[in-house]
């Protein structure tokens, strides 16, 4: 058989423990076999952000601008535990995911694999609901002050011209608690743009909601940007049949609740902290959680929403087999690769990526799976726990029937 061809290589960006394991595999047993994968290689691994002083990740980042797609692989973000783990760091690295997200200026949307043997929580969800996060600002930017005695606290601010705007925030009788909070509008008005054009390019409506009524200008900021951007999508959004549905936060709620899924739920920075954590839940498990970074230009970035799995990991070092799930980094893969399909006019790539999640689905449905689905699935519903590597064989089989 002969292999598909790209033109534009994919951004790969490697990374840590169990989920730098079950990359090469998903290479070695799913890809490199059928596809003639050309990639803009960087190793994101720990100590090869340390060697480089963590340039690696900037240069990866700069490469996902200039080439449109990523996929990526979870990684290490150290912590005290690691710095004494990993003695030859010579610095606590930040989060290669919040260097990528500020250099992209992206939208991190998160959207559940779901499949009929795992049942969400919530039993009138037939469809994903995707979750995107604004994730710059509010209480994740904000400053606290504890006082003691009676008093009034100002809010002020100093503008660059000299002009000074000045509020009172309350005057207290007695100890209390204050917090400054803010957010830019050209990062909301970013975060917009990701969202309406992540709806069109999937094909969803898109839900957003605050709570303006009571948050008259900061909330209210939200809601004007979000109209304001809309206004160019619009025309769009009616030839797709999609729509823009705006509402109060615990109206939103209700009806999420209530409904059948199937959109997109975009959510201010601590919405979205919460409600993600929630949604992903009700939906099963991390491991069957995929992540999109979309920035305002449309490039995209693919991963897993879990992280490098460190407990699996020591186990593989000792020589042991694991049941590790590699869904959600299979599908960082094929995301990427119908994308890029997409934007190079590769309709055999694209219709590659399609045919992979197909092939891991129905191994899914098969009742072949890793240890954490057998754990989740309905209770007549036949399920045999296997390894990792059997689990990415029983795919390739698949995989290797659909192509033929
Ligand atoms: P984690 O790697 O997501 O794992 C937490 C637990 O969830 C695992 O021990 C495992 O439970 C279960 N799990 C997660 N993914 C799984 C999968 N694919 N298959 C089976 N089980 C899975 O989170 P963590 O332990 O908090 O973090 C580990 C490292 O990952 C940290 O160094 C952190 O910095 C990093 N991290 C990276 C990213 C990223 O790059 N996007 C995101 C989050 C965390 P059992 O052990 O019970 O089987
Ligand atoms: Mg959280």
């Amino acid at each position: 058989m002969e292999k598909i061809k790209m033109t534009t290589p994919l951004v790969e960006m490697d990374g840590d423990e169990m989920t730098r394991v079950l990359w090469g595999w998903i290479k070695e047993t799913l890809i490199l076999p059928f596809v003639e994968l050309k990639t803009e290689y960087y190793d994101l691994g720990l100590l090869h952000r340390n060697e480089t002083k963590d340039q690696v990740t900037v240069d990866a980042a700069n490469a996902t601008k200039r080439l449109g797609v990523a996929v990526k692989c979870a990684t290490i973000t150290p912590n005290q535990q690691r710095m004494e783990e990993y003695p030859q760091l010579t610095e606590m690295w930040k989060s290669p995911n919040g260097t990528i997200r500020s250099i992209l200026d992206g939208t991190v949307f998160r959207t559940p694999i779901c499949i009929d043997a795992v049942k969400p929580v919530v039993k009138n969800w037939k469809k994903p609901i995707t979750i995107a996060r604004h994730a710059y600002g509010d209480v994740y930017k904000a400053v606290d002050l504890e006082t003691s005695e009676p008093g009034t606290a100002v809010l002020t601010f100093t503008g660059v011209s000299g002009e000074t705007k000045a509020l009172t925030v309350q005057t207290v009788d007695g100890p209390a608690v204050w917090q400054g909070a803010h957010n830019k509008e050209s990062s909301i008005r970013s975060f917009a743009r990701a969202c309406f054009q992540y709806a069109v390019d999937t094909k969803q409506n898109l839900w957003f909601a605050t709570k303006d009524t009571i948050a008259k200008v900061y909330d209210g900021a939200f809601k004007r940007i979000f109209e304001e951007e809309f206004v160019p999508y619009k025309a769009r959004f009616a030839e797709l049949g999609i729509t823009y549905f705006y509402t109060l936060i615990d109206d939103a709620v209700a009806r999420v609740i209530r409904s059948e899924g199937g959109y997109i739920w975009a959510c201010k920075n601590y919405d979205g902290d919460v409600m993600s954590d929630m949604v992903s839940t009700a939906f099963g498990s991390l491991a069957m959680m995929t992540s999109v970074l979309v920035s305002p230009d449309g490039t995209t970035e693919f991963e897993a929403a879990h992280g490098t799995v460190t407990r699996h990991y020591y186990k593989y070092l000792k020589g042991e087999e694991t049941s590790t799930n590699p869904m959600a980094t299979l599908f960082a893969w094929s995301g990427a690769l119908k994308k890029r399909g997409q934007l190079d006019g590769l309709a055999d790539l694209t219709h590659f990526g399609a045919l992979l999640e197909q092939a891991a689905l129905d191994t899914l449905n098969a009742g072949i799976m890793t240890k954490d689905l057998v754990g989740l699935v309905e209770p007549d519903f036949p399920a045999t726990a296997v390894t990792t590597r059997e689990f990415l064989d029983a795919i390739a089989q698949r995989l290797q029937a659909s192509l033929a």
